[in-house]
C-alpha cells in the first residue's frame, strides 16, 4: 500500500486538525437508527472499535457510539503518543552511547523537544486513517458520536435518537486516577491526558507511580533531557512482574540517570513560584526534591458513570468497574463489557481478544472464556518486560508444579553483537512435561520475542516442539530456541545416557 508523504511544511497543528478528521469529523451528522441492532456498541476505543469491526463483517447489524474521539485513550493518549516519544529518546540515547559502538556523533548532542513532539504528532495523524469514523461507517457500522446513556434493559439513548438492541457491548474504557496527595491538585500536574500536549520539556520532573506508565515516560523523559526521579510506593516496579525483571528494569532507569525512589511515599506537594516542592516519606527517612512537572501514573479508574447502567441491571462498582464472568456477560447476560471498563490488565491486545470474544459468545451464542487465552503484554522501557501466561507464583498457589528454563541474554550471540545482552529469557512448564504455563522476556526486543511463545501456548505446542524451530542466526528469538534445547537436554540426557549403559552391557 502507498504510503501517504507528509509535506515537511506540515505544523504540528496541521496533524492534529487532520487526526480530528479522522477521529471526530466536526461535521458528523448521526445516522436514523435502523428498528433494532444486533449489537450496539458504547465507546469507540480498541474493545468498541475492534468488536464493530468483527460484528459488521460477520453480517450483523451495528451501531457505535462515542462521545469524543475514535481510538479512545490507546490512540489519543496513550500507547500510540508514548511508543512515538519512546522511539525519539532511544534514538537520543543511542547517540549518547555510540563511542561504545565504535561511533562517533559530531559535537555535542542538542535536544529538540519540539521536533520530537512534532513527530509524535505526525505519527498519530498518520495512523488516525485506521482508527477513523468514516472507515467504520463505510464498513457498514451506524456511527453516533455523543454520550450514551441506558434507558432500559435493551435501549441506549444517544443526542435524542434511541438505539434498540439485542445484544450490547459496555466498552468505556478508563481514565487517570486522580491522586489524594495534599496540595497536588493546587500545584498542578500532568497525567497521560496532558502530557503529550507539552510544548517544553520539564527540567525536573517528578514521575509518582512505578507501574508500565510512570517508568516508559520517565525513561522516555530523562532521555529527552529531563532530571527525573519516580517514586513509587512498592518496593519494586511493576508491580506483578518477576522480582529479577523488575531488578533489571530498575538498574537500567538508575543507569541513565534517574533518581530511584521505592517503598517511598508521597507526603504533600507545594508550589515556591514556578516550583514545584514535593515532600516524600521512605518508611522514616523524609526529604523533599524540588521540580517543574510532576507526572502521576498510579492507575486507572473505570468509565462507569452517567450511563444509567442501574436501568438496564448492570452491576458495578466505582473502583472495580463492571463485573463480568468469564464470558464477559454483566449481570444483565444480553450485555457484555471488554476492555478497561471491566478488564484487571489494561492493555488493548486484550481488548482485540476480547473483541472476537464478544462476537462469538454476543451474536453466535458461543462460550468462549477469556480466561482459556494466552494474552501477552510487554511494558515498552529498555529494556522491555514482556510477559505471557502465568507467574511462577499463581502456578504455585494453584499447586501446579513448575520447573523454569532460563537463557541469560548474555549467552545469545546476536544480543551480544547487538550490545543488547542485559536481560534473559524464561519459561516455566509444568514439572515432568514439556506444557509451557508461562514466560517471562526481559530484553530490548521483548515485545517482539514473546510472541512466538504465546503462538506455542495458543497452539498447545510445549516447549520441545519450540527446540525444534529454526531460527536465523543471528538472532536475539535464538534465547527462546536455547530455552528449548534445555528443555530438551533434560529429557534425552537420561534415555541416552541408559541406551548407552545396555550398549556397554552387551
Ligand atoms: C500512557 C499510556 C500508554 C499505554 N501504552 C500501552 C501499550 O503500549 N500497550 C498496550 O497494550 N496498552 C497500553 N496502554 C493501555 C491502553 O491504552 C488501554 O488498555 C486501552 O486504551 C483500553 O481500551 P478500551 O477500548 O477499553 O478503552 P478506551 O481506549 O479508554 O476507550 C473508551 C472509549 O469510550 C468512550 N466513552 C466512555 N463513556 C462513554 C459514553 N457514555 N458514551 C459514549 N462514549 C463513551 C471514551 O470517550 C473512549 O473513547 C497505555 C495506556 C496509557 C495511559
Amino acid at each position: 500500500m502507498r504510503q501517504h508523504q507528509l509535506s515537511s511544511t506540515e505544523s504540528s497543528n496541521d496533524y492534529d486538525q487532520r487526526e480530528l478528521l479522522n477521529v471526530h469529523p466536526p461535521d458528523w451528522r448521526n445516522p436514523e437508527p435502523a428498528d433494532r441492532y444486533n449489537l450496539v456498541i458504547i465507546g469507540a476505543g480498541p474493545a468498541g472499535m475492534l468488536t464493530a469491526i468483527n460484528a459488521a463483517s460477520a453480517g450483523a447489524k451495528v451501531a457505535l457510539v462515542e462521545r469524543d474521539r475514535f481510538g479512545g485513550a490507546c490512540f489519543n493518549d496513550g500507547c500510540i503518543p508514548s511508543k512515538a516519544i519512546i522511539r525519539t529518546s532511544r534514538v537520543y540515547a543511542e547517540m549518547r552511547n555510540a563511542e561504545n559502538f565504535g561511533a562517533q556523533v559530531p559535537t555535542g548532542i542538542s535536544l529538540d523537544f519540539p521536533a520530537a513532539m512534532e513527530r509524535m504528532r505526525r505519527v498519530r495523524a498518520r495512523i488516525s486513517r485506521r482508527v477513523s469514523a468514516h472507515r467504520l461507517s463505510a464498513m457498514g457500522v451506524d456511527v453516533f458520536f455523543g454520550e450514551a446513556r441506558f434507558a432500559g434493559p435493551d435501549a441506549i439513548e444517544v443526542e435524542g435518537k434511541r438505539l434498540r438492541f439485542k445484544r450490547a457491548l459496555v466498552a468505556s474504557g478508563a481514565r487517570p486516577k486522580l491522586p489524594s496527595i495534599p496540595g497536588i491538585a493546587a500545584a498542578g500536574y500532568l497525567t497521560n491526558e496532558s502530557v503529550f500536549d507539552l510544548a517544553e520539556c520539564p527540567r525536573r520532573l517528578l514521575v509518582i507511580g512505578g507501574g508500565p506508565l510512570g517508568c516508559e515516560l520517565a525513561q522516555a523523559f530523562c532521555r529527552l533531557g529531563s532530571q527525573v526521579s519516580i517514586a513509587q510506593d512498592d518496593p519494586m516496579f511493576l508491580g506483578n512482574e518477576e522480582r529479577d525483571a523488575a531488578q533489571i528494569l530498575s538498574d537500567a532507569l538508575a543507569r541513565d540517570g534517574i533518581g530511584i525512589h521505592l517503598n517511598t511515599q508521597t507526603l504533600n506537594v507545594r508550589t515556591e513560584g514556578n516550583q514545584k516542592i514535593v515532600d516524600l516519606a521512605s518508611d522514616d527517612y523524609k526529604f523533599t526534591l524540588t521540580v517543574d512537572e510532576i507526572l502521576v501514573g498510579i492507575g486507572s479508574s473505570p468509565n462507569v458513570e452517567g450511563m444509567n447502567l442501574e436501568a438496564a441491571g448492570v452491576q458495578f462498582d466505582k473502583e472495580a468497574g463492571i463485573f463480568t464472568n468469564d464470558y464477559l456477560q454483566t449481570s444483565n447476560p444480553q450485555i457484555y463489557a471488554a476492555g478497561d471498563v471491566c478488564s484487571e490488565k489494561k492493555f488493548p491486545h486484550i481488548e482485540a481478544a476480547a473483541a472476537d470474544l464478544v462476537v462469538h459468545n454476543a451474536l453466535f451464542s458461543g462460550r468462549e472464556r477469556l480466561s482459556a487465552l494466552a494474552i501477552p503484554w510487554c511494558t515498552y522501557t529498555d529494556p522491555e518486560i514482556a510477559h505471557v501466561g502465568l507467574y511462577v507464583k499463581e502456578a504455585r498457589a494453584k499447586g501446579i508444579p513448575v520447573k523454569t528454563f532460563t537463557v541469560m541474554m548474555s549467552e545469545v550471540d546476536r544480543a551480544i553483537t547487538d550490545g543488547e545482552d542485559e536481560g534473559f529469557v524464561k519459561i516455566h512448564v509444568r514439572e515432568g512435561t514439556d506444557k509451557i504455563l508461562g514466560a517471562t522476556v526481559a530484553a530490548s526486543h521483548a515485545g517482539e520475542m514473546i510472541s512466538e511463545i504465546s503462538l506455542a501456548m495458543s497452539a498447545g505446542l510445549g516447549l520441545g516442539a519450540l527446540a525444534r524451530v529454526s531460527h536465523p542466526y543471528p538472532t536475539q528469538a535464538q534465547a527462546i530456541k536455547l530455552a528449548a534445547d534445555a528443555y530438551l537436554a533434560t529429557v534425552r540426557r537420561p534415555t541416552r545416557n541408559w541406551i548407552l549403559r545396555q550398549w556397554l552391557a552387551w
